[in-house]
C-alpha cells in the first residue's frame, strides 16, 4: 500500500484590478444534455433571461449539444487514424459555438440583448498543450464590456486561444472549468453548473439508483472524487474553485430545485458523514516499468503532459495508472525501457473527510471486497480517500456493495448544512 497526497498543479493568478466582486455577477454552466435540442436551448435561454430579469449580468457557458464533441472526434478518426492535435481541436470546438449562437438567437426572440464569443474572443488565453490545454490568463475586457451594455454574454465552453495564437480545447468536461476560471476571473459570487442530475451524489446515480444528492461538499472531496471518475465536475474545475474560493453550485437544469454546494469544509460536514460518496473509474491503464530513475521517468512524462495518479515503487520496479495510453505509451517506448501495461483494472474509491479521524475505514472496506470474492490489484490512499484496483468487470458490483456498506442511502448519512 503507498500513500499518495494528490499534487494538483500550480494556478495562474487571475487577480487584476477586474476581480473585485461585482455585486450580481452570476456565471451559469449548461452542460451537453441541457442544451442536447432546441426545445432544451430555448429553456436555458429563458433561464438566462430570468436570470437577466432579476438583475443580474450574466454570463453563460455552454457545452456542445448532446453528443456533438463525440461525433466529431469520431468524425476525425474516419478522416484520418491519427489527426493532427492542432486540427483537431480546431474541429471539437466548434460544437460550443453551435449552440451559443443558437442560444443568443433564442434570447434575442425573447426580447433580450445577448452576444455569443468563441472561448478567443472571450478572452480565454491558454497553453499551447492540444486537448488538453491549460488555462493561464483571462482577459475579460470584451465580456465586461458587453455586460456593461446590458447584455448576456454566452462564452463557448471548453476552450481558449493559446500563446502560440492556436485554438485549442481543455479536455473532456473542459466546460465546467471554462465557467470556473471565468467565475474567478469576473467575481462572481457563484458559479452554477447546471447538469443532468440534481446534484452530486453519494456515486454515480447510473449505476448506484439509491445514490443520494449530497447537500454540500468540501473542496478536497470534491477534487477527490473528480480526480477518481465522478464525471460531473472536471477535475481542474474544482482546483480553480478552491485556489480561487468560487462556491459552486452543481444542480439540476430540468427543475428549480437546490442542488449540491461545493465550498470550504465546515464542522457540519464533518461530524455527520464518515464516507462522502463512492466513486469509481475504468478508463486508466496500469504500467510497471523497470530500468530508469524516477526522476528520468516522470519528467518523461510530466513533459508530455501526461497526468499521473496512484505511484507506487517496490525496489527498482514502478507501477502508476494513468488516463493517456498511447501518450504513456509513446513515452515509455521513447526512453527505451521495459514496461508493461494492464487495461483490465479499473478504480474505486471511498471518499470522506471524516475518514481522517476515524480508523478502520479500510477495514471495512477490504472485508466487503473479500466477501465478494473481489481481489485488489493495488490500493492507495490519501488522507481523505482509500482507492482500490479491482478488475475492470468488477467495478460496479464492488461500487454498491461499498454504497451499502458504509450506508450511504440512508437516511442518516444525510449531511446537514445551512
Ligand atoms: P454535463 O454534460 O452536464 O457536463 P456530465 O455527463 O459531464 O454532464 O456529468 C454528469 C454525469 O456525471 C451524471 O449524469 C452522472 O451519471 C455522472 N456522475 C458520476 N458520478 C457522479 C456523482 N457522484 N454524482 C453525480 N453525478 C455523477
Ligand atoms: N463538449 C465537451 C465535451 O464533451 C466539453 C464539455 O462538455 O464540458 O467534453
Ligand atoms: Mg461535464
Amino acid at each position: 500500500m503507498t500513500t499518495t497526497t494528490p499534487e494538483y498543479e500550480s494556478l495562474p493568478a487571475l487577480a487584476t484590478e477586474e476581480t473585485a466582486t461585482r455585486a450580481g455577477t452570476v456565471v451559469m454552466k449548461f452542460g451537453g444534455t441541457s442544451v442536447a435540442d432546441v426545445e432544451r436551448l430555448k429553456a436555458v435561454a429563458q433561464r438566462l433571461v430570468a436570470a437577466r430579469e432579476a438583475g443580474n449580468r450574466v454570463v453563460a457557458v455552454l457545452s456542445a449539444m448532446g453528443d456533438t464533441t463525440d461525433d466529431l472526434v469520431r468524425l476525425a478518426h474516419e478522416i484520418s487514424p491519427k489527426p493532427k492535435a492542432r486540427e483537431l481541436d480546431m474541429l471539437i470546438s466548434v460544437g460550443e459555438r453551435i449552440s451559443c449562437s443558437l442560444c443568443a438567437m433564442a434570447i434575442h426572440d425573447l426580447g433580450h440583448e445577448a452576444i455569443s464569443l468563441t472561448g478567443s474572443q472571450a478572452g480565454i488565453v491558454t497553453d499551447t498543450a492540444h486537448g488538453k490545454a491549460k488555462i493561464v490568463d483571462i482577459r475579460a475586457r470584451r465580456i465586461h464590456e458587453a455586460l456593461d451594455a446590458e447584455r448576456i454574454v454566452l462564452v463557448a465552453g471548453f476552450q481558449g486561444v493559446s500563446t502560440d495564437f492556436d485554438i485549442t480545447t481543455l479536455g473532456r468536461g473542459g466546460s465546467d472549468t471554462t465557467a470556473v476560471a471565468l467565475a474567478a476571473a469576473l467575481g462572481a459570487e457563484a458559479c452554477e453548473i447546471y447538469t443532468d442530475v440534481d446534484g452530486v451524489h453519494t456515486a454515480d446515480p447510473r449505476v448506484v439508483p439509491a445514490a443520494r444528492k449530497l447537500h454540500a461538499v468540501s473542496y478536497e472531496e470534491m477534487l477527490e472524487m473528480a480526480a477518481s471518475g465522478a464525471r460531473v465536475l472536471q477535475l481542474r474545475s474544482v482546483e480553480f474553485a478552491r485556489s480561487h474560493d468560487v462556491k459552486l453550485h452543481v444542480r439540476s437544469s430540468f427543475s428549480e430545485a437546490e442542488g449540491t454546494w461545493i465550498r470550504e469544509e465546515d464542522k457540519r460536514m464533518l461530524e455527520k458523514a464518515l464516507i462522502s460518496g463512492v466513486t469509481h473509474s475504468t478508463e486508466e491503464t496500469i504500467y510497471r516499468v523497470e530500468g530508469v530513475s524516477a526522476a528520468r521517468l516522470f519528467e518523461a512524462l510530466a513533459d508530455a503532459h501526461v497526468n499521473v495518479d496512484t505511484v507506487v515503487q517496490a525496489g527498482d520496479e514502478f507501477v502508476f495508472s494513468a488516463p493517456d495510453r498511447s501518450e504513456t505509451d509513446a513515452v515509455l517506448d521513447g526512453l527505451g525501457v521495459q514496461w508493461s501495461s494492464r487495461d483490465d483494472l479499473g478504480q474505486l474509491s471511498i471518499i470522506g473527510a471524516g475518514m481522517r479521524s476515524h480508523p478502520g475505514v479500510a477495514a471495512k472496506a477490504f472485508a466487503t471486497l473479500e466477501e465478494l470474492g473481489i481481489k485488489t490489484e493495488l490500493v492507495s490512499t490519501s488522507p481523505i480517500k482509500i482507492g482500490f484496483f479491482v478488475p475492470r468487470g468488477k467495478v460496479e458490483e464492488a461500487v454498491r456493495a461499498l454504497h451499502e456498506a458504509f450506508e450511504l442511502d440512508s437516511t442518516e448519512a444525510v449531511r446537514a448544512h445551512d
